[in-house]
């Protein structure tokens, strides 16, 4: 049963690269004329009528004549429609499926969430019970908007062809094809994608990337995340899931991660490592949040494990700054307020950018810091969505 089949409109014909570069300048930029259009991508002045033409005709964006000037012919605004499109975006965790439904600007317009099935006696949660959730979650948020343009559903682990979950960490899932389940219920098109993928694209359109082509992206929470997006191109699927730099070494004689590293990232900087150590310290169940409420209370052994994290977290954008050779990282995540533009941090970023007495080149970075609740999140896989159905 097609479950938001009548709220799914006829699949629009797809844009044309250069509606698209055309489009993601609209909405990442904001109104502008042919002509300022046609001058950023190289298009000529024919190209761009018919780009205008072809966009306007299609409902992505409306002309507007500016009000005429003394001198010169009125020029031509062109404005993106936001309501042109109409996704929704799902995030899912181990046992929740958060939801929202985004217009083309990716601004949310409902938000909605479902408990996920339970996990079954190996740790899996089942497939179709999950489609079906996620489903009945979209028909929710479908009756907030006019028509539905597609479905994303982010998810922490590998994914491959915006359709195939290799490997979904919270899920227990191998190997899983969610997308078929998913638009055989619903009609719609489909993209699946890496949680922090869909971040840095997000991001693209809407955060570093209105400023910087090149960006890194890290989420300090559950696992440490990485994204990247180098001269414009959202890199789809990490060759590591990230394992490099979250094994980069900070002191050789620190503690030990799980992976048996001395004094990695992740040893001083991933919470599951973090918590066992404190855990293991105090002989009783330490989780982050109580070692963040006894520096609170000025307890000198964990104010010292969060000074530690924080300047790992320093190492961290240092390293994957230069590796990627941008000046531009987006920290994200739920342990990330934290840490973030800390003394401790802020220290072992000024003493990795010295320059030694010969050198000429200066550096320095631009590292912001992004909110990521579940909504966040969701809305990260809904603006992918966005961008693969354009
Ligand atoms: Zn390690």
């Amino acid at each position: 049963m097609a479950v938001t089949s009548t709220s799914a409109r006829s699949a629009p014909e797809r844009l044309s690269a250069g509606e698209l570069a055309v489009t993601q300048l609209l909405l990442t930029h904001g109104p502008a004329t042919r002509g300022d259009l046609g001058d950023r991508l190289n298009l000529s002045y024919a190209s761009m009528s018919r780009v205008a033409r072809s966009l306007i005709g299609g409902g992505i964006a409306v002309e507007d004549l500016e009000p005429p000037s003394a001198i010169g012919r009125p020029r031509q605004i062109l404005t993106a429609v936001p309501g042109a499109r109409h996704v929704v975006g799902c995030k899912l965790t181990s046992d929740t499926a958060y939801g929202v439904v985004c217009d083309l600007f990716g601004e949310v317009k409902a938000t909605a969430r479902a408990a996920l099935p339970e996990p079954d006696a190996d740790g899996v949660v089942p497939v179709a019970a999950t489609a079906k959730v996620i489903a009945q979650l979209a028909a929710k948020l479908g009756r907030k908007v006019p028509a539905l343009d597609g479905i994303g559903v982010s998810i922490g682990g590998v994914v491959e062809d915006q359709s195939i979950v290799v490997e979904g960490t919270f899920l227990g899932w191998r190997d899983v094809d969610l997308a078929t389940p998913l638009r055989e219920r619903t009609g719609l098109p489909v993209i699946i994608s890496n949680d922090v993928a869909a971040l840095a694209r997000e991001e693209l359109w809407f955060g570093a990337g209105r400023t910087h082509s090149t960006f890194g992206l890290i989420t300090v929470g559950a696992g440490l995340g990485f994204g990247a997006v180098r001269e414009g191109i959202p890199v789809a699927k990490t060759i590591d899931n990230g394992h490099l730099l979250s094994h980069s070494p900070v002191d050789t004689r620190g503690p030990r991660c799980a992976l048996g590293h001395r004094g990695c990232v992740a040893a001083y900087l991933n919470r599951e490592d973090v918590e066992a150590q404190a855990s293991a310290e105090a002989g009783r169940p330490v989780t982050f949040a109580d070692l963040i409420e006894a520096r609170a209370a000025g307890d000198r052994s964990a104010t010292a494990r969060l000074d530690a994290a924080a300047r790992a977290l320093g190492h961290l954008v240092c390293t994957f700054a230069g590796a990627l050779q941008t000046t531009c990282i987006v920290l994200a995540g739920e342990d990330v307020a934290v840490l973030a533009d800390t003394a401790s941090m802020n220290k072992v970023i000024a003493d990795r950018l010295r320059p030694g007495q010969a050198e000429t080149q200066r550096c320095s970075l631009d590292i912001s810091t992004a909110s990521l609740t579940f909504t966040d999140w969701a809305r990260g896989a809904a603006v992918t969505t966005t961008q693969a159905i354009l």
